[in-house]
C-alpha cells in the first residue's frame, strides 16, 4: 500500500513485468524502424521514466527528445485548448513514435498527433505505456501498446496524483474504499 496525499495506493503491475514488457516493445522497435533512424517524441512528464528504459533497450540508430502540453481555457464553447511546446527538431521526413505514459479518453494524442502531422513527417506512430480502452472517446490507433488497463486511477513510475507520487519502480491503482 501506498498513501499520496489524501489518497490510497495498491500495487497493480509489478517493475519485472513493467520492464518485461518495455524490453518486448522496444525488440518490436529495433525490427521495424531498422534503417530508419526514427526519432521518439516522449511527453513529459509522465513518460519520463518509460521513454528513458525503453530507450536503453533499443539499438538502432534511434533519436529521442520531448514534448510537453500545455492546456489552457479557450474564450470558444470548445473549452480546452491544448498546445504541443518544446519540440525544436525538424520533423520533416522523420520517422516519428510519439511516446505516452498513458492514454485515457485520447483527447492528448489527438491534438499532439494533429500539430505533428502538420509539419510532414515521413511517418508517425503512438506508443503508449498504459491504455484505458473503456475511457477512449476520440478514434485513435495505438500502434504500440504496454498494457490495457481498467478504468481507474494510476500512479507510479512516471505518472503522478497532484504532482507527486512519481518517483516508484512499480504502477499502483487507486485502492477502492
Ligand atoms: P487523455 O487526454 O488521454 O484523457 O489524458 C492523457 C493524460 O491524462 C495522460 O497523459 C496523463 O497525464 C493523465 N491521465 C489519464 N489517466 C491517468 C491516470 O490513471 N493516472 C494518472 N496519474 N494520470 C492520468
Ligand atoms: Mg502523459
Ligand atoms: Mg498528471
Amino acid at each position: 500500500m501506498k498513501q499520496i496525499r489524501d489518497k490510497t495506493f495498491v500495487p497493480f503491475i509489478e517493475s519485472e513485468s513493467l520492464q518485461n514488457r518495455i524490453k518486448e516493445l522496444a525488440q518490436e522497435v529495433n525490427k521495424d524502424y531498422a534503417g530508419k533512424n526514427p526519432l521518439l517524441i516522449g511527453v513529459l512528464n509522465g513518460s519520463f521514466m518509460f521513454v528513458a528504459d525503453l530507450f536503453k533497450s533499443i539499438d538502432i540508430e534511434c533519436e529521442v527528445t520531448f514534448i510537453r502540453v500545455s492546456s489552457y481555457q479557450s474564450t470558444e464553447s470548445t473549452g480546452k485548448v491544448k498546445q504541443v511546446l518544446g519540440l525544436k527538431e525538424d520533423i520533416k521526413d522523420r520517422h516519428i513514435i510519439i511516446v505516452e505514459d498513458i492514454v485515457d479518453t485520447g483527447m492528448t494524442m489527438q491534438e499532439i498527433l494533429g500539430q505533428l502531422a502538420s509539419n510532414q513527417p515521413a511517418s508517425i506512430k503512438i506508443m503508449t505505456m498504459l491504455f484505458k480502452p473503456e475511457a477512449l472517446k476520440v478514434p485513435l490507433k495505438l500502434d504500440y501498446v504496454g498494457f490495457e488497463i481498467p478504468n481507474k486511477f494510476v500512479l507510479g513510475y512516471g505518472l503522478d496524483y497532484d504532482g507527486y507520487g512519481r518517483n516508484t519502480d512499480t504502477i499502483y491503482v487507486l485502492k477502492e474504499s
